[in-house]
């Protein structure tokens, strides 16, 4: 199997003057930043194309993201959060008017999530978007490629964050999209 005539655009959420969900000195921004490398690190090992939407701790708006993985040609885009709002676990989000496609893709990476982080499954999850909402991202209307998001924990959980603050726990969030993703594209016809 080729990988090479797939196009993943990583979006890692937040940045610059919008850090996330904040607990003490820890920010979301930081976090989705450092899962997204893992994630483009792993994907680009099987051959898979990719770009980001940023490297580094700068603020762009959600039409902005989407329409850079317009613009790169993407037919897949993930754009990688964090929760809070109290909770534990992990939820990856479809839009309401995807497609199909879009939710067997969300639901190969929560799997792989959930089984490589042996956290809890908080499922797919369906939700509408306004313009300038962080789920507008995904939107069908925003981008054209199949759009998730996942929630990598709960920033303002105890059990979670600590969890994040690992490096090796971040590294394999990152691998573990990924990988969810690489099992999504083995489920499709062939590409010409
Ligand atoms: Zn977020």
């Amino acid at each position: 199997m080729s990988y090479s005539i797939y196009k993943v655009f990583i979006d890692a959420g937040h940045g610059g003057s919008d850090p996330g969900a904040v607990n003490g000195n820890f920010y979301e921004k930081d976090f989705a930043l450092d899962i997204a490398k893992h994630t483009r690190d792993r994907l680009n090992s099987y051959g898979v194309q990719t770009r980001m939407s940023r490297e580094t701790d700068i603020k762009l708006t959600p039409n902005q993201r989407a329409a850079a993985s317009d613009a790169y040609g993407a037919n897949i885009l993930v754009s990688i959060h964090n929760n809070a709002g109290g909770g534990t676990g992990i939820e990856t989000w479809k839009h309401d008017n995807s497609s199909s496609y879009v939710k067997q893709l969300a639901q190969a990476v929560n799997n792989k999530l959930v089984s490589s982080l042996g956290v809890r499954d908080r499922g797919v999850k369906s939700a509408p978007s306004q313009r300038g909402e962080n789920i507008y991202v995904i939107d069908p209307v925003a981008t054209k490629a199949w759009a998730i998001l996942p929630e990598i924990l709960f920033m303002d959980t105890i059990a979670d964050l600590e969890k994040l603050k690992s490096s090796t726990f971040r590294r394999n969030a990152g691998y573990a999209i990924a990988d969810g993703i690489i099992s999504f594209i083995n489920t499709l016809p062939p590409m010409q």
